[in-house]
């Protein structure tokens, strides 16, 4: 395989590169941001989960502008190290730990953040129902942390694999937001189940004093409309979003987009800095990786089908 044929397949990877983006990424917050017109009045904002840096990068260029104002204040964290970026404060730490929340308080100087981002994903395992649960655990520990650090009103964008138990999830996002939407966008591919649920106006129940443990096993909170069934059942609305002659990110592309110019190869806009992959590729190249006991090929097909 040529160092194009990820260019083919991949039409959001190779613009990426072409518009500067670290990663394909970048493209899903664009279009959530053009359905939702999530960057309106922002000036403080978080990322959870933010390497390689694609969904910061659109922070930093849209909340910044071209005269790069001082005031915004954007707060990126992972468990990995990033490369830096204009106008964006790294916290390298674990989203599930308090002392994460209280980095980011400190650097918005006591004040609340008008809006949350999450595009965290957990290590995939390739077995669906574990993967699924981690990613919700990962999604709540998000929510956790936005309620230390969002305004009322604000709002909360995260990652979601759409699996059978994701109406527990929107119940629980819906006791802190009135609307919660459920967003495809274009350039998240049809046969992945991840989406990103939009959770807007942050309007926590009265007297909620945030904590850190996992609002899924908290009872004190199960009010009414917390059912799963009958006629109280919580209906998110699911919404496909993104120009409908943006790109499909299921098709393949001929490499020639435009018959005027000729098709060329770019490398990453920023390759990882130390890649959780990095020992792996290092054994593979010295031949000492041990053999795959599942078909070839199985773990590029779970990653793919998670569209990570
Ligand atoms: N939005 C990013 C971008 O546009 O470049 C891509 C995010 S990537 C799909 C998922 C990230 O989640 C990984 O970098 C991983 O390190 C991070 N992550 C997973 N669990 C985490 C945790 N508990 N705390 C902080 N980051 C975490």
């Amino acid at each position: 395989m040529g160092r194009s044929s990820k260019d083919k397949r991949d039409i959001y990877y190779r613009l990426a590169k072409e518009e500067g983006w670290r990663a394909r990424s970048a493209f899903k917050l664009l279009q959530l941001d053009e359905e939702f017109n999530l960057f309106k009045g922002v000036s403080r904002a978080v990322d959870l989960c933010a390497a390689p840096g694609s969904w910061s990068q659109v922070l930093s260029r849209k909340l910044r502008g071209k005269d790069k104002s001082e005031e915004v204040k954007i707060v990126a964290v992972d468990l990995q190290a990033m490369a830096p970026l204009p106008g964006v404060t790294q916290i390298q730490g674990d989203i599930t730990k308090i002392s994460t929340a209280q980095e980011i308080i400190r650097h918005f100087e006591g004040q609340s953040a008008d809006l949350v981002v999450c595009d965290g994903a957990p290590d995939v395992t390739g077995l669906h129902d574990v993967d699924e649960y981690i990613q919700a655990q990962l999604l709540l520990a998000a929510l956790n942390i936005t309620t230390h650090v969002l305004k009322p009103g604000g709002n909360f964008v995260a990652k979601i694999f759409r699996g059978k138990d994701v109406t527990l999830l929107y119940s629980q996002l819906k006791i802190f937001f009135s609307s919660v939407t459920c967003a495809k966008p274009r350039s998240s591919r049809n046969s992945s189940i991840e989406a990103f649920v939009v959770c807007q106006n942050y309007s926590p129940p009265e007297g909620y004093v945030p904590n850190m443990s996992n609002p899924l096993l908290d009872h004190s909170y199960d009010v009414d409309f917390n059912q799963l069934e009958g006629p109280n059942r919580i209906i998110v609305p699911f919404l496909a979003c993104g120009d409908l002659s943006a790109f499909d990110s299921d098709r393949t592309y001929p490499l020639q987009l435009d018959s005027s110019k000729e098709y060329q190869y770019l490398p990453p806009t920023q390759p990882p800095i130390r890649p959780p992959y990095q020992q792996a590729c290092q054994l593979r190249k010295n031949n000492l990786l041990a053999k795959e006991d599942s078909p070839s090929g199985a773990l590029d097909d779970t990653l793919s089908a998670l569209d990570l």
